[in-house]
């Protein structure tokens, strides 16, 4: 009689690029290799091992790195699904209770089906944005006064203590401010993996920019001097959001070259279907 076994879910061959994130390879490994030996190693070695699942990941970092896009991928890849995103100050209720319920609703979709299956074959990733806002410090100076925070904060925890036999359940919180986060939270069996998702260097931003005008330059609507080696070193301290706006910003540039002016830009088919986009349209959008 062999118990039920933990399905192998993640093919570990697998590209960034392909996945559209770029510039994080060493943290979407450090990732892979600190919370999720429990779902690429084989279900029996895992279990020789006594791999634990993880239940709870962190990412931090400044706004516009990509959190949010490689939690959603990630997602993706655990379980094929679109995760259920939550934002931190949209779970809190000026009604007694209420926040507290957000939470326990939350989880109970995903509790519900474990105790039907009895198995973790289906993993439920719920991401959580803007952690900080809700689950600062206990205790600290909040700006409402009210302590809603703290029962909130006291509530996600018991769920995830409790989601001790749950295998199938992985929280992903991102925040901008892993100090203002109550320690409590990053305790192991809570957020216990933390990973830094930093700005992009030279490198990384070569390939932002790279995934950002593929299907540019799968149409060849880019002229031959945008050179993304100089784009990217004049684009230091830029995020990965803040290169997909230039990009963006750079094509509106080469569109209102190639349109009539007037009270609204009118679009001559003939010259728009010979667009081109040029290095100085990236310059302008810089
Ligand atoms: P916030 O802290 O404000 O929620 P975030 O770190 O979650 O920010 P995202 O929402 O993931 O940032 O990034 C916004 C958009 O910027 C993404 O949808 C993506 O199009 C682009 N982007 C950001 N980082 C990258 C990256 N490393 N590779 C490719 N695209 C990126």
């Amino acid at each position: 009689h062999r118990p039920k076994a933990r399905k192998q879910i993640i093919n570990p061959d697998f590209k960034l690029e392909d996945l559209g994130i770029g510039g994080l390879d060493n943290e979407f490994k450090d990732i892979f290799r600190r919370a999720f030996n429990s779902r690429i190693l084989p279900p029996e070695i895992a279990e020789k091992l006594e791999i634990k699942h993880c239940k709870g990941l962190l990412l931090f970092g400044p706004p516009g790195t990509g959190k949010t896009l490689i939690a959603r991928k990630l997602s993706k890849m655990l379980n094929g699904k679109e995760p259920k995103i939550v934002n931190g100050p949209e779970m809190l209720s000026k009604y007694v209770g209420e926040s507290e319920n957000n939470i326990r609703k939350l989880f109970k979709e995903a509790e519900d089906e474990f105790r039907q299956k009895g198995d973790d074959s289906d993993l439920h990733v719920i991401i959580f944005d803007e952690l900080d806002s809700v689950f600062k410090q206990r205790g600290s100076a909040r700006s409402d006064g009210t302590g809603v925070g703290d029962n909130v904060v006291n509530q996600l925890l018991s769920k995830m203590d409790g989601v001790d036999q749950l295998n199938n359940i992985l929280v992903i919180g991102m925040t901008n401010r892993l100090d203002l986060i109550d320690s409590a939270l990053l305790r192991p069996g809570r957020f216990e993996i933390q990973i830094e998702i930093a700005l992009p260097d030279e490198k990384g931003r070569r390939d932002i920019f790279l995934i950002h005008t593929a299907k540019l330059r799968e149409n060849k609507i880019l002229t031959s001097d945008v050179d993304f080696d100089e784009l990217s070193a004049l684009t230091k301290n830029f995020t990965g959001a803040e290169i997909e706006g230039l990009c963006n910003s750079a094509k509106s540039f080469a569109i209102s070259r190639h349109t009539k002016s007037g009270a609204i830009a009118k679009i001559d088919d003939k010259t728009i279907s010979d667009m081109k986009i040029t290095r100085n349209d990236f310059l302008l959008a810089l």
